[in-house]
């Protein structure tokens, strides 16, 4: 009997469930939206038992409707949306609050006061997790629930709740409260695990006054984590991967090199490096995390994102209503030679790593009369290219290490013309895989190593099959050229909303 993967993927809008066969190859998904709630401006909630349920109905659908029976199915992999925050009573597995997403915001003002008093706070942070002090993480979220719940702060303290990260809840519903756990990469994103001695920091568990019996057991990325209660799929299927979304998406893309780089190209982008057996602290405002731990070793990865990506093509459909359809962007800017000189950078909510200036503002410029539609669309384009290749710069700086090549996904990674731009500005080639599943395929290779499915790493990359690779084939004085009027338009963004 051919033998699969499922691979959860339990994402910020929708989870899927797909399943792999031993090429490495989708042969099956399904997947469902799950309701958002803003219930204040800054505010992101999810309900923990929709996401469950959600997940539960697309992996039984998944398994129904491909046919494949249950006894075909080797291990389970789960992969994530990082940093949301779930607590629940560890007794009736009911969440006793909504799921904090990592969009919230809520807990910017404690942060603030937090650093007030302890200065040295953020540093001592940075240097054992990796990550800078914000709301996006775990453990201000933690806090947040401990201290809005009533008599929840003494309920964790007494063992009777439990905290989790998505992937956590998932495993813990799935096997009825016999497993509670989470895997090396989901924990480094929460700001209370030591990403260099692999352990909850006792020290940070203090200042955010979390108490360390609400947390789970942390495993390497590939091995067994527990097992799927037979009620749920018709037998008891063996969890044997997990790792937060873009981790996963850096795994299943091979790179497995130091120095290998993925840029997923999604509403925001998000690039991740692989720095080999070492932690990097970035001194560009990078993130260091951990990438994966598999065969008793832990791979260490530098982190960026590009907050407005693929959003800014959204934006000139929604808003500017220059398009019906994302995809048609690459007509449009393939009808120009050019941007005629003009340049957009959306900054619509700051702009982050490497330039760090909440103030700045979206920006169009270099107009002249002759500016058209067409080369809006190119500029709109190009600004996601620009700012990509600006976080890759930093991250060899950091590294101490040019780029060879830069492994591509989602979404917005279908566009021919958005690739071929951002070849020729990092000089490097663009590799776009066949697969763009890449989030999913990389829990499956987790689990699928762990149970032999896949016999070595190295037997992955040669199921990596690589759709379209772009070459860089522009002129050095035309990138020069490019890159100094994109200097110059940033110079217009920077600062720009902030009060005189
Ligand atoms: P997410 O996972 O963040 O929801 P996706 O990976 O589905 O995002 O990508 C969707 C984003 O990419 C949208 O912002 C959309 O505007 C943009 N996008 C999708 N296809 C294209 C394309 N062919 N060209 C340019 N942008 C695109």
């Amino acid at each position: 009997m051919k033998k699969y993967i499922m691979a959860l993927d339990a994402g910020t809008t929708s989870t899927r469930a797909i399943l792999f066969d031993e090429e490495g190859e989708s042969i099956f998904k399904a997947q469902k939206e799950f309701p958002q709630y803003y219930p204040k401006p800054g505010y992101v909630e999810h309900h923990p038992n929709e996401i469950w349920q959600s997940q539960l109905a697309v992996a039984r659908e998944c398994l129904e409707k491909s046919g494949i029976p249950s006894e075909a199915l080797l291990a389970i992999g789960i992969t994530n949306q990082r940093e949301s925050t779930i607590v629940w009573d560890r007794k009736t597995g009911q969440a006793i609050y909504p799921a904090i997403v990592w969009q919230c915001r809520r807990t910017t003002e404690w942060i603030k006061e937090a650093q007030k008093a302890h200065p040295e706070i953020s540093e001592k942070i940075r240097e054992k997790t990796g990550l800078v002090f914000d709301p996006y993480f775990s453990a201000t979220k933690i806090r947040w629930i401990l201290d809005h719940v009533e008599g929840a702060q003494e309920r964790a303290e007494a063992g009777e709740l439990c905290f989790g990260t998505v992937d956590t809840w998932l495993m813990y519903k799935l096997s009825k409260g016999n497993c509670f756990v989470t895997d090396y990469t989901n924990a480094s994103r929460t700001l209370l695990f030591n990403i260099h001695s692999l352990e909850w920091d006792e020290e940070l568990l203090s200042f955010f006054g979390i108490p360390k019996a609400m947390l789970p057991k942390v495993n390497p990325s590939s091995g067994f984590f527990g097992e799927v209660d037979s009620e749920f799929l018709g037998r008891p299927v063996p969890i044997c991967g997990v790792a937060g979304d873009q981790q996963a998406a850096l795994f299943g893309q091979c790179c497995f090199q130091k120095g290998d780089v993925k840029n997923t190209y999604g509403t925001g982008c998000f690039m991740l490096m692989n720095t080999g057996n070492q932690a990097i602290l970035s001194k560009h405002g990078l993130l260091s995390t951990i990438a994966w731990g598999i065969d008793g070793k832990v791979q260490y990865a530098l982190e960026g994102s590009v907050y407005v990506g693929g959003a800014v093509i959204q934006w000139l459909r929604d808003e500017l209503h220059m398009l019906d359809k994302a995809e048609d962007s690459e007509y449009f800017a393939s009808k120009v030679e050019d941007s005629n000189g003009c340049y957009i950078v959306p900054a619509f909510t700051g702009l982050g790593a490497p330039y760090w200036d909440p103030f700045a503002r979206g920006s169009i410029t270099g107009l002249t009369r002759g500016v058209n539609k067409n080369h809006i669309i190119r500029a709109a384009l190009e600004s996601i290219a620009f700012q990509s290749r600006d976080l890759l710069l930093a991250m060899e700086q950091d590294m101490g290490q040019r780029l060879r090549s830069l492994r591509v996904d989602g979404g917005a990674s279908g566009n021919n013309f958005l690739m071929q731009f951002q070849a020729d500005l990092m000089q490097a080639s663009v590799i776009r895989p066949r697969s763009i599943e890449t989030t999913a395929l990389g829990a499956a290779y987790l689990a699928g190593l762990s149970v032999g499915l896949y016999e070595s790493m190295d037997s992955l990359e040669e199921r990596h099959h690589v759709e379209m690779e772009f070459f860089p084939k522009m002129t050095r004085e035309k990138r020069e050229e490019k890159v100094r009027g994109w200097k110059k338009a940033l110079e217009a963004s920077f600062g720009f909303g902030k009060e005189d």
